[in-house]
């Protein structure tokens, strides 16, 4: 307890904190909160009567708080002393003096240190706490928290007491909850009806396992009231939990706030919860904050009412619905709000943000509007609470968290300015907001039921964001930038051995936090794109709204969900089977179309990155990596899309065109989570038709293409002329999309030959399929959103592969910036002029100056594109001295440190100091952000991306065997053992036949530009 804690009832709460361990219970028969202090007397006065000292924890492995108290209150119920609250949870009646020893059986003989003629006999069966894992028992149900906070802005203290109503669903004398990084000072079990309190045996706090474990002296019995009341103090100093941050504020003055973030298995570091998604309960929250300063406090719900004590004053929200322990939240700030009401409903809209920013938040203000109205409408289910705020934190550990009806994000994620933020920023404002918005549907009204399910909210929120964008932006062409955003980087991830099934059986936090990963959330996505296009948009919009009404305030699991879509009318197949070999398989398919006359013969394989992984031994699977794909194709002569099933089960399926027809595109607009692989005569008529009018093919379907062919020859499964010559059709592309997978396709090879002597004719080859683009984009912006995207992409892909007249535009606007920094570039060109800028400036003094300037930045996307051009210097002591600098928090935001890091590693005189940085550092790095940090497990694939040697490989094998523990960064680790294998072997493979190609195009190109 510390001396600032002014509540009442809160001091007295932990003034019960006492040594003993057998209670006795107590009648309690108090109407009235004067009485409190009387109440305490009698309490202590039984504790001393009946401390039983022979008893210790029955469960000793661990650090175990070894203090129980003997208050009865709710804690929550005297936050307001001045009200006239009763308190108490779930009962109107309150404690009072009076004791009556024993239980309701008569006092027990039995033998062993629990023994005491009060207590009865314990019945055999009873749950062993030591037999726990992680899962907890079943035989307890949550039904309503009182959650009591007080944070300390100014010293960091945190203190807090919750009171929690439970149901019993079987008998027990055992109850488990989670509790980590808390230190318990007092628990008490109260049965509300008969009004005495239950008998604590022992309490374990075991921080391995994060559980708070209470064995109690008797049984608790079926159809009774219990609460469970604990008083805590709390840590503020990480980044999940609840935490502390800082930013400063237009006068240069330091301010703190409070901020939560408990998903996923954070709640518990909080306060003692049943922190299982599936345990929902409702709250109500009191967070007591400082009385001036202007101050406020929001939570999940609108305020309920404040009580002013002196210097703090208490902030009680109303009841929330039932949610998920994961989606609580409050926030303790001095921030303004722009505000609006959804359209057609009373819901109150406001973004907040530091004053200094509240202008920047008119744009996440109107899309969160507009997103919202679209998803009432969409889902055909109303918004279940009276408001929604949207936060922009300083410090936060994701992008963002739906917490319901608060929900928080980065500030690069909520605030949009038109002089900094750039169209990169602006979509991906829209794009997150559209997201966390779809998840108060689908996630808080109905959650999974555990996390292996995961996918079934990050999935649905990941392909609904694009509807909710595309109904604000319809220009933005949305359906196809899903290809590029979602689709082609996880189907890269999916193809290695490392990868895992969506659904999964996961149980330690460390798995849960790992599984917030690509294949959750854009497998998931794309899964949901391929299902709806299956059985139609229609119908998968109705089956959405069946299943958030069939399990509104409940959880499901991924079978609920294909459940309701199998009851839709009409449907030919069997969506559950179809879909099973997508979500219990790790993978994808690639289809392999042979032709033979007019007929087209498909089979299927599991398409593997790397070839030698087809010998290994693959992780059983249910459906022996076969696949029910929905097969989709247009023709030479036929544009309109057909359709077929190529079941698992059979070996083959057959497609025949008339004659005539001279090429054949399957999985159109790759709406299929698959590859495909034709004969090289079909590859060739492909690539004819695209090079004489690129616009045979829609955008996606060009975009595929490219995509498939440059990962199928990195594979070993396509020669690699036929990618280069696909690629070679750029020349003439005009498309953002299409680009998009170009560049990337172009970046990938550029850093496989960076270190080879292929790297000058590659350039070549490489810049002249983007000098059109380049032409006449040029660095002048105009308005057009996708044609912005376009701008940069290519402008950055040119000046990387070094590109003489881009570089030099960079470094004039470059310099033009530095003389007069207040005249900064475009920001959709920034980005390029920043890096490029400095790379070729390349000096001390303008390094010096940008890192002044980057210090001095308030606008967090802004200092972002600052802290990036920072990493583009090619002078390895200013980038080693950069590294050291990073860990410094006032430098660099704990938020950002790894982003940092990893942009420096792609920088290729920063990728060797960050590798060495990492490996001497590792213990440093583990100890500040955790082994479960996920952002600290990929930092390493991000370093290791380039290698491609045998020495480096050991390098890495090396590291890993002196630090095997590896939390949240296993698949990580495992992934870039993978891709740099894969690397070495690309050489190997290819070098050799990449190498002609390139010299004949190089040879071919110079004699026609002779000829011209
Ligand atoms: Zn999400």
């Amino acid at each position: 307890m510390v001396a600032w804690l002014t509540v009442k009832s809160v001091a007295i709460f932990l003034g019960l904190a006492s040594t003993a361990f057998c209670v006795a219970t107590i009648v309690l028969a108090v109407q009235n909160a004067d009485l409190e202090n009387d109440l305490q007397d009698a309490l202590d006065k039984i504790d001393a009567l009946t401390v039983d000292t022979t008893s210790t924890s029955s469960t000793s492995t661990s650090t175990s708080t070894t203090t129980t108290t003997a208050n009865p209150n709710g804690p929550t119920d005297d936050t307001e002393p001045g009200s006239t609250t009763t308190p108490g949870v779930g009962g109107d009646t309150t404690p009072s003096a009076g004791t009556s020893p024993g239980g309701e059986t008569s006092p027990s003989s039995s033998t062993g240190s629990t023994t005491n003629p009060i207590y009865p006999t314990l019945p055999t069966g009873l749950p062993d706490p030591e037999k726990i894992e992680w899962r907890l028992p079943t035989e307890l149900t949550p039904i309503k928290y009182k959650v009591y906070y007080h944070p300390d802005l100014t010293t960091g203290a945190c203190e807090g007491t919750v009171s929690i109503q439970f149901q019993l669903n079987a008998i027990t004398n055992l109850i488990v909850l989670h509790a980590k990084e808390l230190n318990v000072h007092s628990i008490s079990i109260l049965n509300m009806m008969a009004r005495i309190r239950v008998a604590i045996d022992s309490i374990n706090l075991d921080e391995s396992r994060e559980l708070l474990l209470i064995t109690l002296r008797e049984v608790l019995s079926m159809n009774k009231a219990y609460t469970l009341s604990a008083s805590f103090d709390c840590d503020l100093s990480s980044l999940v939990g609840s935490y502390i941050s800082n930013y400063t504020n237009a006068d240069g003055v330091d301010r703190s706030i409070i901020s939560t973030k408990f998903e996923p298995t954070y709640a518990r570091q909080a306060f003692p919860c049943f922190d299982e998604p599936a345990l929902k309960a409702q709250f109500t929250i009191t967070v007591a904050r400082p009385s001036g300063d202007e101050y406020h406090v929001l939570s999940n719900m609108p305020v309920a009412s404040e009580y002013v004590d002196g210097d703090i004053t208490e902030v009680t929200f109303a009841e929330t619905v039932p949610m998920s322990t994961y989606l609580a939240a409050f926030v303790v700030s001095d921030f303004q709000y722009k505000e609006t009401t959804v359209e057609g409903t009373s819901i109150a809209l406001k973004v907040y943000a530091p004053p200094a920013q509240v202008e920047k938040t008119q744009y996440a203000l109107d899309t969160a509007a507009g997103v919202m109205a679209y998803y009432i409408n969409y889902f055909n289910v109303s918004y279940a609470l009276p408001k929604l705020d949207l936060v922009a934190i300083p410090d936060f550990v994701s992008g963002a968290m739906e917490n319901w009806g608060l929900v928080t994000f980065r500030e690069t994620a909520l605030l949009y300015d038109e002089s900094t933020s750039s169209s990169v920023n602006k979509q991906r404002v829209a794009i997150v907001v559209a997201h966390e918005l779809a998840h108060q549907w689908f996630g808080n009204l109905v959650t999974m039921n555990w996390w292996n399910d995961l996918w079934l909210n990050e999935g649905f929120a990941s392909f609904l964001e694009y509807k909710g964008v595309k109904q604000m932006h319809p220009e933005w062409d949305m359906d196809n930038q899903f290809v590029i955003e979602e689709l082609h980087p996880v189907l890269t991830i999916d193809a290695t051995l490392a990868s895992h099934p969506i659904v999964k059986s996961i149980e330690s936090p460390a798995e849960i936090t790992e599984y917030f990963d690509t294949i959750t959330y854009s497998k998931g996505a794309a899964l949901v794109r391929m299902l709806e296009n299956l059985v139609g948009e229609e119908k998968l919009r109705n089956a959405t709204t069946r299943y958030l009404v069939r399990h509104i305030y409940s959880t499901a699991t991924t079978e609920d969900y294909l459940t309701a879509v199998e009851e839709e009318e009409g449907l030919e197949f069997d969506v559950k089977q179809i879909m099973q070999t997508w979500t219990e398989q790790m993978g994808l398919p690639v289809v392999e179309v042979e032709k033979s006359g007019s007929t087209y013969k498909l089979t299927q394989k599991r398409f593997l990155a790397n070839e030698d992984d087809y010998a290994a031994e693959a992780e059983a699977s249910s459906f022996n990596y076969r696949w029910s794909i929905p097969i989709t194709y247009t023709s030479s002569i036929n544009s309109e899309v057909q359709s077929l099933i190529f079941n698992h089960n059979d070996n083959e399926a057959t497609i025949t065109l008339p004659e005539e027809a001279s090429w054949i595109k399957i999985n159109t607009n790759q709406v299929g989570y698959y590859r495909v692989n034709y004969g090289s005569e079909q590859w060739a008529e492909l690539i004819s038709a695209l090079k004489n009018s690129r616009e045979t093919f829609s955008t996606a379907d060009r975009a595929h293409l490219l995509n498939d062919a440059n990962t199928l020859a990195a594979a070993g499964q396509l020669n690699y002329s036929v990618a280069l010559d696909l690629i070679s059709y750029l020349e003439s592309e005009q498309d953002y999309v299409p680009w998009s997978v170009g560049t990337s396709a172009l970046a990938t090879l550029r850093n496989r030959v960076y270190y080879t002597d292929l790297y000058t004719n590659y350039t070549t080859y490489a810049r002249k399929l983007l000098t059109p683009i380049v032409e006449k984009v040029t660095f002048t912006v105009a308005a057009d959103h996708l044609e912005n995207r376009l701008r940069i992409k290519v402008l950055s892909s040119a000046c990387s592969l070094g590109h003489e007249s881009s570089l030099q535009q960079a470094v004039t606007l470059f310099n033009q910036w530095l003389a007069s920094p207040e005249t900064r570039p475009n920001p959709d060109i920034r980005d390029v002029v920043y890096y490029y800028g400095l790379q070729q400036v390349n000096t001390e003094a303008a390094w010096d100056q940008v890192w002044k300037l980057y210090l001095d930045e308030s606008d967090a996307q802004e200092k972002l594109k600052l802290m990036n051009c920072l990493t583009a210097v090619q002078v390895p002591w200013l980038l080693q001295r950069y590294i050291n600098w990073a860990w410094d928090e006032s430098n660099v935001r704990r938020q950002d440190y790894f982003t940092l890091l990893g942009y420096i590693s792609t920088n290729p005189v920063g990728q060797s100091l960050v590798w060495d940085y990492v490996r001497e550092n590792w213990e440093k790095l583990v100890d500040r952000f955790g082994i479960n940090e996920r952002t600290l497990g990929r930092l390493i694939p991000t370093i290791t991306a380039r290698f491609s040697t045998e020495t480096k490989l050991e390098e890495m094998q090396q590291f890993f065997a002196k630090y095997p523990e590896a939390g949240a960064g296993t698949a990580a680790r495992q992934q870039a053992l993978e891709a740099v294998k894969a690397n070495i072997k690309w050489l190997a493979a290819n070098k050799a036949q990449v190498g002609e190609w390139l010299a004949n195009y190089v040879q071919q190109s110079s004699v026609t530009n002779r000829i011209q």
